[in-house]
């Protein structure tokens, strides 16, 4: 089996990107980045994964971005409930600066020990919060990267890096996840989750993922302590 490193948030996105991986022949090497953020239960919640969908490993490694804030999930800043609509072309404040850089960094160099040439993350580029690190650009500007600056690149490898979600919708990305078995109510997408994984409701990432269940016509598993709100279905 060829070996891929998949990097696993928690959330559903990463979920069934694992979920692909697998389906495509992988044997996928699982990597959480435990950067600060504000709960553990998401990194609970990425373990529980790994293990259920049947990952060759999983790991944990540590790069506290605190160290350096500028984010509603890493500093003393207050994550901003849902119906406080940030305008569209705003970056909002759970923005992470350099996130996906610093992740698919850390995949990349682990890629070249494990003498993987595959890298899946679940960037979404459609039911997303507008960060510029989830839009195709920045995974193909990656994908050249990777390519110069290993040591596999130079020695005739050629390193991909897959973002199999990018195009989807939420609810296409909640169907994907029915067909290949994901088990949603394992994975925690919430900013504000509580200490056992329950989701806040009030959230972005808990109106995305919300909707993306209704749209879907798919019963959301989700265990929240308010119910989150959503529209009615877009028929998608
Ligand atoms: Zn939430």
């Amino acid at each position: 089996m060829k070996r891929a490193v998949v990097l696993l948030s928690g959330g559903m996105d990463s979920a069934v990107t694992l979920a692909i991986a697998r389906e495509q022949g992988f044997a996928c090497h699982a990597i959480s980045v435990a950067y600060g953020q504000r709960h553990v239960s998401e990194l609970q919640a990425a373990a529980r994964v790994a293990a259920m969908l049947g990952a060759a490993e999983h790991k944990i490694v540590d790069v506290d971005l605190r160290g350096i804030g500028g984010s509603a999930l890493t500093a003393d800043i207050e994550v901003p409930l849902h119906d406080r609509v940030h305008p569209a072309d705003e970056i909002p404040v759970t923005y992470v600066p350099a996130r996906n850089t610093i992740m698919l960094s850390i995949a990349l160099g682990w890629a070249e020990v494990l003498g993987a040439d595959d890298i899946w993350c679940g960037v979404n580029a459609v039911d997303y919060s507008g960060y510029p690190d989830c839009r195709p650009e920045f995974i193909a500007a990656f994908g050249k990267l990777a390519n110069v600056a290993t040591k596999a690149g130079t020695q005739g490898h050629v390193m991909r890096v897959h973002a199999p979600l990018i195009a989807l919708s939420k609810a296409d990305i909640v169907r994907e996840g029915v067909r290949l078995g994901v088990d949603f109510s394992a994975t925690v997408s919430c900013y504000r989750a509580d200490a056992q994984g329950r989701a806040c409701g009030q959230c972005d990432a808990c109106a995305l993922r919300a909707q993306g269940f209704v749209d879907a016509d798919v019963k959301d598993p989700t265990r929240y302590v308010r119910a989150a709100l959503v529209r009615p279905a877009r028929g998608t």
